[in-house]
Formats: structure tokens, C-alpha cells, sequence
């Protein structure tokens, strides 16, 4: 039997063990070829309140169980997530449609995400107060009590273990409900890895649903955080709910993100860059390059070097390792993206590369002479689509870059870097890369986006501890204070 065994989660999801829940069951496609790879478990929202019930009473023995002891379950889960990498890159480029260095770069991520929460159990939770009273004062981080993670297909892995790996190390129980289209991913890889690793009954729950099944998480009362992940038009109505049941809630949301070409940067290495950040995963990231800015000198040629690259990028079926891009996750999303392309070539744009499809494989897309009004550029594609529009000053390119009502995350390309630098102080986003383009990711980093794009950077280190704790304000005295009273 190997790890994934279909025979172990097959029709199930994971909530005091696998088991058949009420929301029946959905097929798990592979993108490229069409085929069912198997079949999960869809949860109800009455599954959500008995797994959050779980969840509760299985929680404050879990936050009393020795430091050492939270953090060495997590250590096992990276080792066991290494151990098995190979079998989970596989489901990743069949069932999410990543090309294998993609799906091998979330593995990395997702294990450093898990060996980095193993350090958060260990860590100071605290601070000492100065107090006028002769008493010891201070401010400690107590546990949540269950968090809630709701995540999307498109890095199903990181994007799920970012907040589960956290929230358990620092002693809370979680509710997880991935995207049902990445369910192995996003969902039996975490469940099978923690059940293995020896995580106690009830701390962890797989629930894959829809957004009904979302909203039964974000309303449950048992419930004290929730960390999404998703597009900003379902984070508004989480958020929205969220504040009617005064819940906190962490919001990691779409983008646009602008990679900036000065006339000073080495175009080779530019166009190269801008490729990668335009197409890497077919354009399915969130900070993915969404518009191209580049300075008018050297515009024509940019755009004739990140067309030629584009035409010679292999699409196809990833698990045949010799494309660069896969497909597209389903056709609802394909038909999203080209209505964008068209929409824009409609409206004056010229197609230097792409802008056809087979089935939900898209070429890579180049739209040139683009106007700011046009729609690939002025919303989030999600598609394997570079819009690029020039200009002469960098007032011009901070004006340009700066207006999206996104502000995830920012690429400046040139050789005078801090010219870079004063230019990326002009526009605001929660990342910024200076001679590089727009997709990163690294545990131990502060992540998120501002505006549209979330609520600001909450992962890594101790922004980590401010996610998934509350603080409490503690005092004790030796005998009980004197009052005149
Ligand atoms: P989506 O918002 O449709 O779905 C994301 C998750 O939210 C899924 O699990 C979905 O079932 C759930 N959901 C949808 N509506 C809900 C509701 N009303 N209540 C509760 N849950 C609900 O997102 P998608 O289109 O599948 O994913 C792509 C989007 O995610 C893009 O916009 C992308 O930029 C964004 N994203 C952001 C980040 C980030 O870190 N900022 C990372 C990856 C993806």
C-alpha cells in the first residue's frame, strides 16, 4: 500500500478518522487528460459543527501537552512529508497540472513551512510588565482554541500547511477545508501526514466543500480564527461574515502585481524573469506578473524577446516532464482567461504571442500597445497571460504600477538598484523584489498583500504568533491586594 492509497481515502474525508460524510463525494480530475483519479469525500455544514466540537475537546489537552513534544510531531510530519515527496509530486502534477520543478517547489516550501512551525512551540509566548503594584505583570499568548483554514487549488499544499502547520504548533486544533478540485493535494496529503506522524484524535480535521461548507466554518461559534486564502471576491464575503460574528480573520487574497523594466536592466535576463513570472504554473499564482511595465527605450524589445520566449515554451501534459506549462485547472477558469485576451484584442491590443487554446491547455500570452483600461490588464487573470504597456518617466511607471486596487507584490528590473529601490518606496504592496520578478515564497518571511490583496503580511516568524494566538493579560501577587473597601 503506498501513502496515498487511494483505498484508504477513497469517497471519505478525514474527521475522527476517514470516514463517508454528508455532502456525498466529488471526482478528482486530472486537468490534462480528463480522467477521474479518484473520488473524495464532500463534507456538509453539519459536518463542519461536529468536527469543530471535536476540534474544542480535543484542543486544551493538546496546549498542555510539553513544548518538546508539540514540536517534535511537527518535526516527523517534514520528515515524513520528504519521505514521500516523490509519490506526493506525482498526485501534484496529475491532479493540479504542475510541471514537475513546480510541484517540487512545493514540496520544498510546504516541508521548510512545517520544519519552520516546529521551532514556534519552543519560542518565548510572553512579555514581562513593568507594574506599579508589587506584583509579577505580564502578557502571555494563550492558544485560539480551533482555527479554521480555507484554502484554493492553485498551491493547495503550502497554501493549506502555512496556517495548519502554525496553528498546531502553537496549540491549536484545525479545521481545514481545501478547494474539492486539489482535495488530494490541498487535503489527504496533510491528513495522511499527520495521522502518521502521531498527531492526538481531533486536532485536525479535512473537510473538503464548498463555499457553502466555507461559510459554515467562518459562522461557527467554536471557531475563534480563520485564515483564507482565495480570490478577493470570496474574501470580501468572508471578511463580511467574518466581522458580523465579531471573528478575526486573516485574508490572503488576489493580486495584480506589476514587474517594472528600466531602460538600464540586462534585457535577456528581463525577458527570461518576465516569462517565469508571467507563466510559471500557467499564471495560476497570486503574484504571479500581471501587467508588464517596461520604459519606452527599450519597450520593442522586451516585448520581441518575451514573444519569442513565449513561442517556444512546450504546453502539454506535465506528467510527461517535457513542457513548461500544463493546463489550465478546469474550463471555467480557461474561458475566464480568454475572455480577457479577446476582450483586450477587441479593444486595440496586439497579440505578439499566444492567445489561443487546445482543450485547457493555453499558450503563453503576450499582448502588446496595451492601455491600462484594457481587461487583462487592469484585473487578475489568472492565466498564463503578459499584458505589457510602456513608459517614458519613473513618475509615469509609479503612477502606473500604483493604480490596481491589488497590492500583493512588485518586481523592479535594473542595474542602478537604488533607483529600484526609491521607485518601489512610491508604490504600495506587502512584497518587493529588486532585480527579480514577482513570485517567491520562503517560510521564514513576512507574506501578504495590502488593498485587495488581504489584510497584510501575517506569515512567518513571529507575525505567525500574532495569527494563531490571543494575548491575555496576567497579574500575580504572593497574598491578595489590600483595598479600603
Ligand atoms: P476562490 O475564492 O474561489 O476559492 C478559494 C477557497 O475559498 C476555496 O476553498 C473555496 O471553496 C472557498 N470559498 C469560496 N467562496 C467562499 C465563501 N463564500 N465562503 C467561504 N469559503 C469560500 O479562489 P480560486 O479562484 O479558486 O483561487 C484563486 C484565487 O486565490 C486568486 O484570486 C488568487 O490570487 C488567490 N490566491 C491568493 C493567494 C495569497 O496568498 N494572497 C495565494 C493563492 C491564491
Amino acid at each position: 500500500m503506498t501513502f496515498l492509497d487511494k483505498s484508504v481515502w477513497q469517497g471519505k474525508a478525514f474527521s475522527g478518522g476517514w470516514k463517508q460524510v454528508g455532502g456525498g463525494e466529488s471526482a478528482v480530475i486530472e486537468p490534462a487528460t480528463g480522467n477521474e483519479l479518484g473520488r473524495v469525500g464532500i463534507a456538509s455544514p453539519a459536518d463542519i459543527a461536529a468536527a469543530t466540537q471535536a476540534a474544542a475537546a480535543a484542543q486544551q489537552a493538546w496546549a498542555a501537552t510539553p513544548y518538546t513534544q508539540r514540536a517534535a510531531i511537527l518535526r516527523r510530519a517534514g520528515d515524513i512529508w520528504l519521505a514521500n515527496a516523490a509519490e506526493i509530486e506525482d498526485w501534484s502534477v496529475r491532479e493540479g497540472g504542475k510541471i514537475p520543478p513546480a510541484a517540487q517547489f512545493e514540496t520544498h516550501v510546504a516541508t521548510e513551512e512545517v520544519f519552520e512551525a516546529a521551532t514556534l512551540p519552543g519560542r518565548p509566548y510572553g512579555d514581562l510588565l513593568p507594574s506599579e503594584q508589587p506584583r509579577l505583570s505580564f502578557a502571555e499568548r494563550v492558544p485560539v482554541g480551533v482555527v479554521g483554514v480555507i484554502s484554493p487549488f492553485n498551491f493547495p499544499q503550502i497554501l493549506a500547511i502555512r496556517s495548519v502547520a502554525p496553528a498546531l504548533a502553537l496549540g491549536n486544533a484545525v479545521v481545514l477545508k481545501p478547494d474539492p478540485r486539489t482535495a488530494v493535494c490541498g487535503g489527504v496529503v496533510l491528513a495522511r501526514i499527520f495521522e502518521e506522524a502521531g498527531l492526538p484524535d481531533g486536532l485536525l480535521h479535512v473537510l473538503p466543500g464548498g463555499a457553502d461548507v466555507g461559510e459554515a466554518l467562518v459562522t461557527d461559534p467554536r471557531v475563534g480564527v480563520i485564515s483564507f486564502t482565495g480570490s478577493t471576491a470570496a474574501g470580501r464575503k468572508v471578511g463580511a461574515l467574518a466581522g458580523q460574528h465579531l471573528k478575526r480573520v486573516h485574508l490572503e487574497l488576489g493580486g495584480n502585481s506589476a514587474l517594472i523594466v528600466l531602460d538600464d536592466a540586462d534585457l535577456a535576463a528581463a525577458a527570461s524573469a518576465g516569462a517565469w513570472g508571467s507563466f510559471l504554473h500557467q499564471g495560476q499564482i497570486c503574484m504571479t506578473a500581471g501587467r508588464h511595465l517596461v520604459q519606452e527605450a527599450v519597450y520593442d524589445d522586451y516585448v520581441a524577446r518575451l514573444a519569442e520566449k513565449a513561442g517556444h515554451l512546450p504546453v502539454g501534459d506535465p506528467a510527461s516532464g517535457q513542457v513548461a506549462l500544463g493546463p489550465i485547472i478546469d474550463e471555467r477558469q480557461r474561458d475566464k482567461v480568454h475572455a480577457l485576451v479577446t476582450g483586450s484584442v477587441e479593444a486595440g491590443a496586439r497579440l505578439a504571442a499566444g492567445g489561443t487554446y487546445e482543450g485547457l491547455f493555453y499558450s503563453p500570452t503576450v499582448l502588446a500597445d496595451v492601455a491600462p483600461a484594457m481587461p487583462a490588464y487592469a484585473s487578475e487573470v489568472f492565466g498564463p497571460v503578459a499584458p505589457v504597456v510602456r513608459f517614458a518617466t519613473l513618475e509615469e511607471a509609479a503612477k502606473l504600477a500604483a493604480d490596481s486596487e491589488y497590492g500583493l507584490s512588485l518586481g523592479i528590473l535594473t542595474r542602478d538598484v537604488m533607483r529600484g529601490l526609491e521607485l518601489a518606496r512610491k508604490i504600495p504592496t506587502g512584497i518587493v523584489h529588486i532585480n527579480d520578478q514577482t513570485v517567491d515564497d520562503s517560510p521564514n518571511t513576512p507574506f501578504g498583500g495590502i488593498r485587495a490583496s488581504g489584510t497584510g503580511a501575517r506569515f512567518g516568524g513571529s507575525a505567525n504568533l500574532d495569527a494563531f494566538t490571543d494575548t491575555r493579560w496576567v497579574t500575580i501577587r504572593g497574598e491578595i491586594a489590600p483595598y479600603p473597601f
